[in-house]
């Protein structure tokens, strides 16, 4: 089992990504200066009921980091690791990513820190209401909207739509996307960030000339964007060699059965049956160093590091996860040739298709499965395009090109509205 390497803080590598791609864009110190803080940040302590009759207190937090181009948007994420500087990191790459996808939202992000595996159903719903409480202050649908994130999903969606809506008298359902479809959520939302992945996968390897039939795919994290990432692949013909999840990891050179994997990790909470059936035991740390086409890192932050990126034998990163590169990682993988698609342009689609929920829910309108899909399709590929022609002009890596993308259209927007009074 792979543990989460808490020593690297991911609001330094957000920074140090700030650094970076600021110097390519001739801003004002002060605008900088503005867009490095973040604007809003709430820390909870609340109490819970469990099941045994005890009461346990919960930490909490919900970020915003930027909201020039529109209300926070940003999931709610679940995880013993969560902290406010995780919080902060994840909401600033939300306000980079609405504005690389260019839909009209800013930056957001909450979490609790609790661990879900040992917990009922029961007490994570009395935990996700109260805490839906204790910050129903911060969030609205002109404010800011969560969504799901690491560990949370539709129903944890429907306890926060539920809670906000009693506070108010009334069915809110434009406070939080990635609902279930009978309260709002809209169709296309659950595959929306493994699609996402893939379709901006498939561009990077249409520009690199490899074609998506039999390419090796190794998929790290097996939940809602890895599983879907690997479904998506193995539909399009793709070979997905390796798929691992917190525990685990499974692998076969020959290609994955990815149904019986993913129905392996529902039925029995894992990828790889006790009797090893489809593929052999692999490491999270071997399944990154895999000789693979396309690597999918889709669990959580800072897995590629200055100490694995000079062993990694992929081509193309597709970065469905939010922070799993490090900038001395970013740097080798750029020297050794290795083309990145980075998080606030891989995983965007989530948060694309949550704009979609989010219009839907306001104007009260119901969109087809195809209308979506068809939008979706349209605005990651314009996006991949946009990001690849400054990472051309500028000759830079894709994860700057990005960066020059979103911060520039923020920097635009602040500069738009000047500074109140
Ligand atoms: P999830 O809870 O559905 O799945 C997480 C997966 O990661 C699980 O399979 C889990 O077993 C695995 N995992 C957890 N810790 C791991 C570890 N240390 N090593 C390897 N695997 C581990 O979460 P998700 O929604 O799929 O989110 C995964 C990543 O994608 C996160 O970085 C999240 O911020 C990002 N993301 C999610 C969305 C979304 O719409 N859900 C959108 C954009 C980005």
């Amino acid at each position: 089992m792979i543990e989460k390497k808490t020593k690297i803080n991911p609001i330094d590598v957000a920074m140090r990504q700030v650094d970076i791609a600021t110097k390519y864009l001739n801003l004002d110190p002060g605008l900088i200066e503005k867009i490095r803080h973040t604007k809003r940040e709430l820390i909870v302590h609340f109490p819970v009921k469990m099941d045994d009759g005890s009461v346990k207190v919960f930490t909490g937090y919900r970020v915003q980091h930027n909201v020039t181009r529109g209300p926070g948007k940003g999931g709610i994420r679940y995880h013993p690791d969560v902290d406010l500087d995780e919080v902060r990191a994840l909401a600033m790459w939300m306000t980079w990513k609405a504005a690389v996808v260019n839909i009209p939202f800013g930056g957001a992000k909450g979490g609790v820190q609790c661990n879900p595996k040992s917990m009922s159903l029961q007490e994570l719903e009395n935990m996700t209401r109260r805490f839906t409480w204790e910050i129903a202050m911060m969030i609205g649908p002109d404010q800011d909207i969560p969504a799901p994130d690491v560990y949370t999903n539709p129903q944890v969606m429907a306890w926060i739509m539920d809670t906000y809506s009693m506070l108010k008298g009334y069915s809110v359902h434009g406070v939080v996307t990635g609902k279930p479809l009978e309260l709002g959520g809209s169709l296309g939302r659950f595959e929306a960030t493994g699609k996402g992945v893939f379709i901006t996968a498939q561009e990077a390897a249409r520009h690199l000339n490899i074609p998506i039939q039999g390419a090796r795919v190794v998929v790290q994290g097996c939940g809602n964007v890895g599983g879907i990432a690997a479904q998506y692949f193995d539909r399009a013909g793709a070979k997905v060699i390796a798929i691992s999840d917190s525990k685990d990891g499974v692998y076969n050179k020959n290609g994955l059965n990815v149904s019986d994997v993913l129905d392996c990790k529902k039925k029995y909470s894992c990828v790889i049956t006790p009797d090893a059936k489809g593929g052999d035991n692999i490491t999270n740390e071997e399944l990154l160093e895999l000789d693979c086409d396309i690597l999918v890192p889709s669990a959580l932050e800072n897995q590629i590091t200055h100490k694995n990126a000079s062993k990694m034998k992929t081509k193309i990163i597709a970065e469905g996860a939010n922070g799993p590169t490090t900038p001395e990682a970013d740097k080798i993988l750029y020297d050794r040739g290795i083309f990145m698609v980075p998080d606030i342009l891989a995983n965007a689609g989530g948060v694309t298709v949550s704009y979609f929920e989010w219009v839907q829910n306001l104007q009260e309108l119901l969109w087809s499965e195809e209308e979506i899909s068809e939008r979706l399709t349209r605005i990651m590929k314009r996006s991949f395009t946009e990001v690849l022609n400054i990472s051309q002009r500028d000759k830079v890596d894709m994860r700057t090109a990005a960066l020059i993308l979103g911060i520039g259209r923020v920097a635009e927007a602040t500069k738009l509205r000047g500074i109140y009074p």
